[in-house]
């Protein structure tokens, strides 16, 4: 029908009355056009029938038989299991809703087609509530296309769904006045829009060709890149305080340090004063290695705003972190005349009266704590700059948060990560940030020897630890997650505790773990900073920024259950002094193959930015970057594993394209619209 007026509003289309149009506002369609990009997630084919004696694996089938008896069975859910029978044989169906009159249906029914995953339980295989269709005569024609599987939401089915994408679909290209954005130069050889559309909403009997996924994939991505780019003009529009750094306060801070800065440390500063001294907001990532000396440098800057008269917040990720940072900031900063003020969600009653008091005084100028700064009841006499350790941590919408806690005007901004964040991610979730990069570690890091240990010698490992003790050196002794269990490893390092002190009862032992009062993990923390504990066993607590240079040795028990960044973090706690320092990776038994190859790959590796790439390739771009929870960048067709190499083409698109208007207007429009999108906050 391809002269009829298409329809322009949803309530046009068969079948959307009001209750329709709130479900497909929540997935973000509210006009016609809309459904032309919701795309499906995945597809099913129902385009020819299997047999049940031809089951091997668990990917949906379409069966086709009959129903030749049922019972009802008891539990916390009554059930219905269904004997379904086709020409090669028997199974069991489970059914959770049913009613009598529909168990009778199925019975006297000619025919039966069943769609579902096959499962191999006791006695055969069984289905677990598939779709089943019913016929009382002999069934029509099997489909002759793959079936789309749309991404949905409570009160709108899949044949719903998919009816009013067809409908949309029927009015043809025109009727939308769909713009071809790209033009054929941009495209390569990929096909126009509206076929790419076609092919993914209506494939044929195989899934889309690649052309065609990449067709859209482009779009989407140049969409979710310029509004990114977009919304960094936004905020380099905002008023910034411009800063200047000052030389006299940094000489005197530096004066008063055992070492100078390494050049990389210079270089970096450097990059970060050109950012202060502008009237906009600098938007600027950190990456260093763990230990490279990331903190300085971000005292250095906090300085040059100080000394400007603003505040300066710095978020860390941990309360432990957080208190680590107020000892080392306080020690730089006190002789300067500058206060220095902590806050975390521990600080209760009248304490955090005064302390917000302070704040929004702006008596507190340096201010120092975890995600509790970025409360609402926080508020900021004068912030002028936003320091945010362990970014990774972190999500985009929370960086973003830091922005309204300025007054009148917008804080700068530094993000500092010892995770290096791998091409795909910088390109797409980091794209609105610039990136300073410290490539070196200060002088006289000792290299760090990784050995590693079956768990089953952990007698041996404690005997030889007591005779390193004697030269006087100090001990992590690291237990890890069980399960994501922080309750099982605070168990587990008590045991562990408890071991050590049996063995080496003349050895000073502490213990932190996650459920510990934060007072208490800090008196522990600061004995073993001053050198009185010599074994200091924790749980994965300790694995960010704690800084303890006499500690040369550290034991990590059940290795294999962190990835590589995680391990190279832990491991980055020791060789940050002159002693010979070794990391003893105490592995559980049975390891597989693969977990085996990656405690090789950490033992002979110390490069960080290496094992980062590798650890992308073992486990994927959500698990690195600790947004695969967030759930942030919702993308509908691209997908960062399978089309990074589109990311380069993306970018150029977006800078050819940013000054355009109308295509930008349109790209948004198709790509983000209404939606909730990561990029959209
Ligand atoms: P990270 O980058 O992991 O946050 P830190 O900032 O905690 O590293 O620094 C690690 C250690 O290196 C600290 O003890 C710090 O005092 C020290 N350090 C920092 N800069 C230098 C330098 N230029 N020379 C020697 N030691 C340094
Ligand atoms: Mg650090």
């Amino acid at each position: 029908m391809p002269h009829t007026r298409p329809p322009d509003r949803l309530d046009a289309l068969r079948g959307v009355g009001p209750k329709l149009t709130e479900a497909l506002h929540r997935l973000g369609i509210r006009h016609p056009k809309d459904l032309l990009f919701h795309l499906p997630s995945r597809y099913e084919d129902r385009t020819q029938l299997s047999t049940l004696a031809q089951l091997r694996t668990a990917s949906p089938v379409l069966l086709e038989g009959r129903i030749v008896g049922h019972h009802l069975a008891p539990g916390r859910r009554p059930q219905a299991v269904l004997a379904f029978q086709d020409l090669s044989g028997r199974a069991r169906i489970r059914l959770f809703h049913f009613s009598r009159a529909y168990l009778q249906t199925l019975e006297r029914a000619v025919a039966v087609r069943v769609f579902g995953e096959p499962r191999w339980a006791q006695g055969g295989i069984e289905f677990i509530h598939p779709e089943i269709q019913a016929f009382r005569d002999s069934p029509p024609e099997l489909d002759d296309s793959l079936t789309p599987v749309y991404p949905t939401t409570e009160g709108l089915t899949q044949p719903r769904l998919r009816d009013l994408i067809v409908q949309v679909l029927a009015a043809g290209p025109d009727a939308w006045a769909l713009e071809e954005l790209l033009s054929e130069s941009h495209r390569n050889t990929r096909p126009p829009l509206w076929d790419a559309l076609l092919a993914l909403h209506c494939p044929a009997r195989h899934t889309p060709s690649t052309p065609c996924v990449e067709r859209l994939a482009l779009e989407e991505l140049l969409a979710h890149r310029l509004l990114l780019m977009e919304r960094r003009q936004r905020l380099r529009a905002a008023q910034a305080p411009a800063c200047t750094a000052s030389p006299a306060a940094r000489r005197e801070l530096l004066s008063r340090l055992p070492f100078s800065l390494t050049a990389a440390q210079q270089r970096v500063i450097a990059e970060i004063d050109a950012d202060l001294a502008q009237p906009e907001p600098m938007m600027r990532l950190l990456q260093g290695d763990v230990g490279s000396g990331k903190t300085l440098v971000a005292a250095m800057a906090a300085l040059t705003v100080l000394r400007q008269g603003h505040q300066v917040a710095l978020m860390a990720p941990t309360e432990l972190l957080a208190e680590q940072h107020v000892r080392e900031f306080t020690q730089w900063f006190t002789p300067l005349g500058i206060a220095v003020q902590w806050l975390a969600g521990s600080v209760k009653g009248r304490s955090r009266q005064h302390t917000l008091e302070v704040i929004a005084s702006g008596q507190a100028q340096m201010v120092i704590g975890t995600h509790a700064l970025f409360q609402e009841q926080v508020v900021f006499a004068k912030l002028g700059l936003v320091i945010i350790d362990e970014q990774h941590r972190f999500g985009v919408a929370q960086r973003l948060q830091l922005h309204e806690k300025g007054v009148g005007t917008v804080p700068h901004q530094l993000i500092m990560t010892a995770t290096p964040i791998p091409r795909t991610l910088a390109m797409t979730q980091f794209a609105d940030l610039d990136v300073s990069v410290i490539d070196t570690l200060p002088p006289g890091r000792t290299p760090i020897d990784t050995r590693l240990v079956a768990q089953a010698r952990d007698q041996d490992v404690m005997t030889r630890l007591d005779a390193q003790l004697n030269d006087g050196g100090q001990v992590y002794w690291v237990c890890t997650l069980i399960e994501e269990s922080e309750q099982l490893a605070a168990e587990a390092a008590q045991t562990r505790a408890q071991k050590l002190s049996e063995h080496l009862p003349h050895r000073r032992i502490g213990l932190v773990h996650g459920r510990m009062r934060s007072e208490d993990k800090a008196t522990v923390m600061q004995a073993f900073a001053e050198g009185v504990l010599d074994i200091l066993v924790a749980t994965t607590v300790i694995e960010v920024g704690v800084n303890v240079p006499n500690a040369n040795i550290m034991v990590i028990e059940n290795p294999e259950r962190l990835g590589l960044a995680q391990l190279h973090q832990l491991r980055g706690r020791v060789g940050r002094g002159r002693r010979e320092s070794y990391c003893i990776l105490l592995y559980g038994s049975e390891l597989g193959r693969e977990t085996m190859d990656r405690l090789t790959l950490i033992r002979d590796t110390l490069d960080g930015f290496a094992l980062a790439e590798a650890d992308l390739r073992l486990r994927g771009p959500g698990e690195v970057s600790g947004t695969r929870q967030t759930g942030e960048l919702m993308l509908r067709v691209a997908r960062l594993d399978l089309h990074s190499h589109l990311l380069e083409e993306v970018a150029d698109l977006a800078h050819s394209l940013a000054a355009d208007e109308h295509i930008k207007t349109q790209l948004l429009d198709r790509w983000i619209g209404h939606r909730e999108s990561f990029a959209h906050v």
